[in-house]
């Protein structure tokens, strides 16, 4: 039996840091490891780098196997530095499920089963931690309601204050189960960029850490973890494509960041990287706008609408390195309507049995174009990310009731 506490011991015995330094993601100037950083003097991403070359000569991957599921396995990969600052509340490894319906091949990755129903728990569990080890007590985010959630949940099990700020019109149960596990939490009118604008105003005021999005440089270590899981589970071969619900792209950055650190450790069965895919919804698609018009940086989305709330937004600080993972991987970005997004959710819950999120359905309905329009193939193996649980979002009504004491006529219950 594995019991989770707080100070694990569970993954002592195999810590190892390889962190060297941290790197801006525009520049390439560095900066110290161990240290607590916000963005880049330029205003850009921090990087973590690793000594790749002796955590190949310390490790071998199969080294791996006798560890416990999750994210934790790749600890030498990672950049807390001791085992005693991991927070944990089971970070499971994710399964693969097969859409059996469908003609073509396609595996979700099904990251709602992770705590707090979302894969937003990789990427708080590793900033939480981190921010644990390097002595903050107070930590602040915008959250368009499952990063808000994670933080809350992470941060109140390391004894760390948190301040949380989401667009008033988040889904109702984001904010109160932010509120339930003891944040406090904002609701603000005006959308998740404005919410950002905020933390950043309260800095001062409040001495709190902004964990915004990619303005810190440990969340997208996290969900880096989501690439490494995804190579080992399909034996170190990458799939052909992976459709990736594109908000600020973290989990796209991290995945295509994880991909180069297994090539450059020699890991990966082969050379081949997989096309990665931005898909974004027509209400809010800033990304798929600069990939057309063939631009490095996206430009502010106005009137941000859809129904996939964790992807709506407008401005991503990391949106030059979406475009550019999307570029180099041979990917592409792509919009679907909201009413394809409903349209998919449904199809994939009744023919599968798998009841995805709008940011997920959304990339079954990314997919379904994609074969369509002829970017994909029906043989190519697709990988789709159903990124957080569906049932924090308002359902379609199901409101059909039967009269115990009137006459039922069962053979019309099908109908
Ligand atoms: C946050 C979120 C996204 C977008 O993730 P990014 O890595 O920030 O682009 C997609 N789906 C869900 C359910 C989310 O909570």
């Amino acid at each position: 039996m594995t019991v989770l506490s707080n100070a694990d011991q569970t993954f002592t015995s195999q810590w190892q840091n390889f962190v060297t330094h941290l790197e801006c993601s525009q520049t390439g100037e560095t900066y110290p490891a161990h240290e607590l950083h916000g963005l880049s003097k330029t205003g850009k991403p921090l990087l973590v780098r690793y000594d790749l070359a002796a955590l190949g000569a310390a490790m071998a991957r199969e080294d791996l196997t006798t560890r416990p599921g999750g994210m934790w396995r790749y600890s030498e990969l990672l950049p807390l530095r001791s085992a005693e600052n991991l927070i944990s509340l089971g970070e499971i490894e994710t399964p693969l499920i097969e859409l059996g319906s469908n003609d073509g091949t396609v595996l979700v990755k099904d990251e709602s089963r992770l705590p707090t129903g979302s894969f937003k728990a990789r990427g708080l569990a590793m900033a939480v931690s981190m921010a644990k080890e390097l002595g903050v007590t107070r930590m602040a985010m915008p959250t368009n309601g499952n990063a808000g959630a994670a933080l809350a949940a992470y941060g109140q099990r390391a004894g760390i204050e948190t301040f949380v700020f989401c667009p008033d019109d988040t889904p109702e149960i984001n904010v109160r189960e932010i509120a339930l596990q003891g944040a406090q939490v904002w609701r603000v009118n005006g959308l998740i960029h404005h919410c950002g604008r905020l933390v950043g105003e309260g800095k001062t005021a409040m001495n709190w850490f902004d964990t915004s999005t990619l303005k810190e440089p440990y969340r997208i270590e996290g969900k880096k973890t989501m690439g490494l899981e995804l190579a080992e589970q399909l034996g170190w071969q990458l799939p052909d494509v992976i459709f990736y619900p594109t908000g600020g792209g973290t989990g796209l950055i991290g995945m295509w960041k994880a991909f180069a650190e297994l090539a450059e450790l020699g890991w990966l069965e082969n050379d081949k990287m997989p096309r990665m895919v931005a898909v974004q919804a027509t209400g809010c698609a800033p990304i798929v706008k600069a990939f057309d018009d063939g631009a490095t940086h996206a430009e502010e989305w106005l009137d941000a609408h859809t129904v996939a709330a964790g992807i709506r937004v407008p401005v991503a600080i990391g949106d030059f390195l979406i475009l550019a993972a999307l570029r180099e991987s041979g990917g592409f970005a792509i919009a679907v309507e909201d009413s394809d997004i409903q349209a998919a959710q449904r199809d994939v819950a009744h023919s599968d049995g798998l009841l995805m999120g709008p940011e997920g359905a959304a990339t079954y309905a990314a997919y379904v174009q994609a074969l369509d329009r002829g970017l994909v193939n029906r043989d190519d193996r697709a990988v789709l990310f159903n990124c957080g649980t569906a049932l924090k979002y308002p359902m379609p009504a199901a409101d059909r009731s039967l009269d115990r004491h009137g006459n039922i006529d069962f053979t019309k219950l099908g109908n």
